[in-house]
């Protein structure tokens, strides 16, 4: 038996007037989906637990299998995971967004303009990194360089008695109330100070004005955590397993878990990733005789935190043509049995342009299986099975037992 997870982070939504009092799902061009659905079960599963915040972090460890409210140490040390950042106990964990905010010369008048500033490239990231890191010194905290605008900062002798705040939570807001408040606040907030001071005249941030493109012109460090302890995959489920992702959140929890992390060249986190390549992956890994292979893919939630309703609906027929499509072919032409689960982690909804708690709508396809429900895959008809996991961790007990 094979299992395969194709995980659209974000992708599930609430019916939009924009979209005609339709969802981005019910519009998506997906008939590979869609026929799985009609030949399988869809239901709503919670993925987050109320005690959590709504984000890819809990949410795929909840997908996994991994009680969050057990497995859940934060997020930007799973990334630190798969940066390849080895931690100690001391160490706390920051993720250090590049994030474009707006001119105003008291940093706490300023506006958040752009989470992910203009989606910065890997490389031109990585030389402002370098940059702060050679001019801007603060004892016993790290800067270490991840992919686009994705950072992380290491601090020997941290808190996590703090509050910070998300920048894609804070879009187009001003970012007064949202610095960072309690313990290590002032150096925190020192460091995105400086790093302003640093990035705002940078050649490449010059260059990027000129494209017309937002500049990285300050870090934003929020997403608190220490070393995690995660259970190994093939020990808890006595399966081989890879983790295919274009981010280090992804990357992390499968380093973490001991699963293969596959590298994929030219896989992004947007729109423009490579989807073709993370299909063949997939492929390859069945091959090679791994027996559970997880996909995620980023950018439908990418789309959502942009408010971008034609990408949002683009990225997930892209999914279904491009990851969907030729796997499920693969599967079925193997001859061997398999089953699969197709899941967002958590809606990102484009009318927030950030994450929600609400379930999520999910289907599993047994090959084996002589009858489905005849649903195509949408929110509302996950609803109206009555199918409802109120732990997001029974999705795996579901997929590989067949039954909860
Ligand atoms: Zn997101």
């Amino acid at each position: 038996m094979k299992y395969v997870v194709f995980l659209g982070d974000g992708m599930a939504d609430v019916p939009s007037s924009a979209l005609g009092g339709k969802t981005p799902l019910e519009l998506a061009d997906k008939p590979n989906i869609d026929a799985l659905c009609e030949h399988g079960i869809i239901g709503l599963a919670k993925t987050i637990d109320d005690s959590l915040s709504p984000g890819s972090d809990v949410a795929n460890l909840s997908v996994l299998g991994y009680d969050p409210t057990v497995y859940y140490t934060g997020r930007s040390p799973l990334e630190a995971l798969s940066i390849g950042v080895a931690l100690s106990d001391n160490d706390v964990t920051f993720r250090a967004n590049l994030v474009t905010v707006s001119d105003e010369s008291d940093y706490a008048e300023k506006t958040m303009v752009d989470y992910s500033s203009g989606e910065i490239t890997t490389e031109e990231a990585g030389e402002l990194i370098a940059y702060l890191k050679e001019h801007m010194s603060f004892p016993h905290i790290e800067l270490h360089a991840g992919i686009s605008y994705r950072h992380l900062l290491v601090w020997d002798g941290g808190s996590t008695n703090v509050s910070l705040t998300p920048p894609h939570d804070i879009s187009d807001k001003k970012v007064t109330e949202y610095l960072p408040k309690g313990d290590g606040a002032e150096t925190l907030l020192a460091i995105m100070k400086k790093s302003h001071e640093l990035l705002s005249d940078h050649p490449i941030n010059k260059a990027r004005i000129a494209r017309g493109l937002n500049p990285a012109n300050s870090l934003w460090i929020w997403g608190e955590g220490r070393k995690p302890q995660l259970d190994s995959f093939r020990e808890k489920y006595g399966l081989s397993g890879s983790m295919i992702s274009a981010v280090d959140l992804l990357k992390g929890i499968g380093k973490g878990t001991g699963m293969n992390v596959v590298e994929v060249p030219g896989a992004t986190g947007n729109i423009d990733t490579n989807f073709d390549g993370k299909a063949e992956a997939a492929i390859n890994e069945l091959k090679k005789g791994q027996e559970f292979i997880y996909i995620h893919v980023e950018a439908p939630d990418e789309c959502g935190h942009h408010g971008d309703a034609e990408g949002k609906i683009e990225s997930i027929g892209l999914i279904d043509k491009k990851i969907v499509g030729p796997v499920v072919s693969y599967l079925k032409e193997s001859g061997e049995d398999f089953r699969i689960l197709v899941t967002p982690d958590h809606p990102t909804p484009l009318a927030i342009k950030t994450h929600s708690r609400a379930e999520v709508p999910f289907v599993i396809y047994d090959s084996g299986a002589k009858e489905g429900l005849g649903l195509s895959y949408t929110e509302a008809n996950a609803k109206q099975t009555g199918i409802y996991l109120d732990k997001g961790y029974q999705l795996m007990q579901y997929l590989l037992n067949g039954e909860i």
